[in-house]
Parts: C-alpha cells; sequence; structure tokens
C-alpha cells in the first residue's frame, strides 16, 4: 500500500471525521505509484522534463486540491493537499517540484489577484486544475536571499510595462505558460503575470545541476519585454510583501517534498538492510543499522507534525510564517541527513546510478537553498522570536 499508514495517523489527528480525506489520498497514493513512480529514475537520469506526469496528476485533480471550486478547484483542506504532494514527491520529486511552484503560483494570484485576474488565470487558462504551467522568477545574478536588491527593471509605458533585466536559477521557465515575475517599478519591486509567448522574454541559459535534472535551471534575459498594465498582479511596489506572503505556502509545500523524499529514502533503505547479509547476518539485525533506521523515521515523522500542523493553521487563516519556515527548515534537513543515512545502509551500491538511492540525496540537496536558505530561514525564526 503506497499511502502511508503514519500520514493517515495525522490526518485522523487533524480532521474529527478524515474518513472522506482518507480515501481521497489513498486513491492518491495508489495514483503515484502506479503512474508516477515508474518514470521518475528515467526522468532523473536522460533530465526529461516530467510533462506526461504533470498531464496525468492534472487530471487526477491533485493540483486543482487546494483551491477553491469558482476557479475549478476542489476547494478541499490545505493537508489534504500536502498530503498528496508527499505521495508525489515519494514517486517522483521532478513531478512534485512543479505542483508546488505552480501551488505558489496560483496562491498568489488567489490572494493578490483582482476578479479578472483570478477568472482569467486560475480557471480560464487552466493555472489551478495544471491544465497550464506556471514558474515563479524572482532571483537574479545579484541577488537570492537579498531578494530587495533585485535589479530587474518594469517601465510603465502608455497601456504597457517593458521589462529589461536577467532572472536566474529559475526553474523550468521555458516550459511554462506564465511566469510569476518580480521587477523593480517606480514605487518599488512589484509583481507581473508574465506570457512565456510574450516577445522580450526569452529564455537564455541552461544551467547543469546536481539534482532534480528533470526540470531545466534557466537563465530569462529580458529585452523590452512588454507586458500589460492589467497582468501587474495587486499594486505596485507591494511585489516582495506579496512573494513573502506567497513563499508561506510554498515552504509548506517544500516541506511536504522534503518527507516525501526522505519517506522513499527510507523506505528503500529498510528493504535493503533486510535483504543484505553481512559476516552470516542480515545487516538489519546490527544496531548500527537500526540506529540509522530508528533515527530516520524519527525525523520523519517529526517534520511531518510540524508541517501538517502549518497547513492546519494556514486553512484556519493564521499568520503562519514562523510555522511554515520551521517546517521548511526542518524537513529539508531532515531529508538531507536521512537520505545521507539511506546511502550509508546500501554501502558502496548506495553511490552507484544503478539502486538509484543518491537521486533522492541529490534532490533532498536543493531543498535547503531554494525558497529561503537554513541560514536565512533560522534568522527569520529568530526575529520572529525575538520580537
Ligand atoms: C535548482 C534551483 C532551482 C531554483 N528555482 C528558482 C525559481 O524557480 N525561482 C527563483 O526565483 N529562484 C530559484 N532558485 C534560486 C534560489 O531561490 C536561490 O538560490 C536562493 O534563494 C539563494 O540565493 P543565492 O543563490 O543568490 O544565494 P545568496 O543569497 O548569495 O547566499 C549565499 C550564501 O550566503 C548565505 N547568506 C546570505 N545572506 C545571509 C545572511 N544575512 N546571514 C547569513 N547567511 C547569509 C546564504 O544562506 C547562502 O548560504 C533556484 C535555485 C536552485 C539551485
Amino acid at each position: 500500500m503506497y499511502y502511508i499508514k503514519d500520514m493517515k495517523n495525522v490526518m485522523e489527528m487533524l480532521f474529527a471525521d478524515a474518513g472522506e480525506y482518507n480515501l481521497i489520498l489513498g486513491s492518491t497514493g495508489d495514483f503515484a505509484e502506479r503512474e508516477i513512480m515508474p518514470s521518475a529514475k528515467k526522468i532523473d537520469q536522460e533530465e526529461i522534463f516530467p510533462g506526461q506526469n504533470l498531464e496525468k496528476v492534472a487530471r487526477q485533480g491533485i493540483m486543482a486540491i487546494p483551491f477553491p471550486q469558482e476557479y475549478n478547484g476542489l476547494g478541499l483542506p490545505y493537508p489534504v493537499y500536502i498530503a498528496a504532494l508527499e505521495m508525489l514527491a515519494k514517486a517522483c520529486a521532478n513531478t512534485a517540484l512543479q505542483v508546488s511552484i505552480q501551488g505558489m503560483v496560483c496562491e498568489g494570484i488567489r490572494l493578490f489577484g483582482d476578479v479578472k485576474q483570478k477568472k482569467e488565470f486560475l480557471k480560464e487558462n487552466g493555472l489551478a486544475e495544471g491544465r497550464s504551467l506556471a514558474a515563479f522568477a524572482l532571483t537574479e545574478p545579484c541577488c537570492g536571499s537579498d531578494a530587495n536588491s533585485i535589479q530587474t527593471r518594469a517601465q510603465l509605458s502608455g497601456n504597457n510595462y517593458i521589462l529589461n533585466g536577467t532572472k536566474t536559477l529559475i526553474t523550468s521557465p521555458r516550459e511554462a505558460d506564465f511566469i510569476l515575475l518580480f521587477a523593480r517599478t517606480e514605487k518599488g519591486i512589484s509583481s507581473f503575470l508574465v506570457s512565456g509567448k510574450t516577445s522580450g522574454f526569452n529564455v537564455a541559459k541552461v544551467i547543469p545541476k546536481l539534482g532534480f535534472r528533470g526540470h531545466r535551471l534557466s537563465e530569462v534575459y529580458l529585452d523590452n519585454c512588454t507586458v500589460p498594465k492589467e497582468d501587474l498582479l495587486g499594486e505596485e511596489g507591494k511585489g516582495l510583501e506579496y512573494a513573502k506572503h506567497i513563499l508561506n505556502s510554498g515552504r509548506v509545500t517544500i516541506a511536504a517534498i522534503a518527507i516525501g523524499i526522505a519517506q522513499a529514502a527510507y523506505e528503500k533503505a529498510l528493504s535493503y538492510s533486510k535483504d543484505r547479509s553481512a559476516f552470516g547476518n542480515s545487516i538489519s539485525e546490527y544496531q548500527l543499522v537500526q540506529e540509522k533506521l530508528a533515527d530516520m523515521v524519527t525525523g520523519i515523522n517529526a517534520a511531518r507534525l510540524l508541517t501538517y500542523f502549518a497547513a492546519h493553521l494556514k486553512d484556519k487563516g493564521k499568520n503562519i510564517v514562523s510555522e511554515a519556515t520551521q517546517a521548511k527548515l526542518f524537513s529539508t534537513e531532515m531529508a538531507l541527513r536521512v537520505c545521507d543515512k539511506a546511502i550509508q545502509i546500501h554501502g558502496g551500491y548506495g553511490y552507484t546510478d544503478e539502486y538509484d538511492i543518491h537521486r533522492h540525496w541529490r534532490d533532498a540537496r536543493l531543498l535547503t537553498i531554494g525558497e529561503g536558505t537554513s541560514d536565512i530561514l533560522r534568522l527569520l525564526i529568530a526575529h520572529l522570536s525575538l520580537k
């Protein structure tokens, strides 16, 4: 059974009647195992964008889970979405990453878009359901953590903004139909919904990298990129404030991906430890191996509690900035430790492509950097605690 027992227990803790949600998650888990997992290794090794998986995910309704029904969403609680994302990440982290980015962009439109933008982008263009794809473009060559210093400019000219500048380290902008992009206007940093077909929107360079190899990490070159005035998201000058809100949701979804990756690595290590013999015994009988397995599953469940708690508070309309940040910090660092131990339990085979266990470590490694490095998250948590 692909649906994870410990996850089911958390859902039962959160909801008085979790039955309906557990049924949905049961079928999501079966779907992920049957339809998504088989291609995960090939996507990584051959660096294939997981477009086919994403079409299946959209048809299964997973992207739509948390969004309002008026935009063709399913209107289900956020923890259900987080649980589905966890299972997707366990099956194929590359697929889950796009769902996470998509969810973050849709959340931005839902929170800060006007009525027309919500109807146009979430519903008619199918972003909420996943019929079209989204990217998020904040980082620039000068600055990632220090987003306040970005240099891309957007100059109002008649009914359009003219954008010039360079974005870098952007996940799959060429595959995206729409990009939530940040640029400096007269009133400060502002956010724009840019179609990937806009003239002057050029994906200039693909940057080779360690993990998440199904995604093309790219540089975007904006050369008099002309964006209609009505595609400014929310108010001019409030882009960074919006980005911070959007990243609260994004960080909970990154935490869920980390947990899914860790669960995949843990299950493989558990199974391998039973099958592998050394010195006349199964290695699972050695206490130093058992110590690793115990620490792995304990870390995974602790991360689950923090992450589902943050998701639950989000559903209740609470300010989750600290909880989302803690969930992301703890879960991503936990995933790295778990994947490292999983490689160790596999011995030399853990280092080989054949066993595919190092894929989980390589994917997990990004998660302590993207959407806020662990250092920046620690500073934020401390700042909020000291306030
Ligand atoms: C695979 C991948 C996918 C990505 N996808 C996207 C995407 O889709 N969209 C997007 O906008 N960005 C994306 N990014 C960019 C990512 O968000 C940034 O790399 C990240 O925010 C860090 O920024 P930076 O790389 O500029 O590092 P810097 O900000 O230069 O930081 C370098 C180091 O200094 C530390 N540091 C910085 N400031 C402080 C401080 N005040 N105190 C202590 N330590 C500090 C950091 O923690 C880090 O260790 C992606 C990156 C990668 C690797």
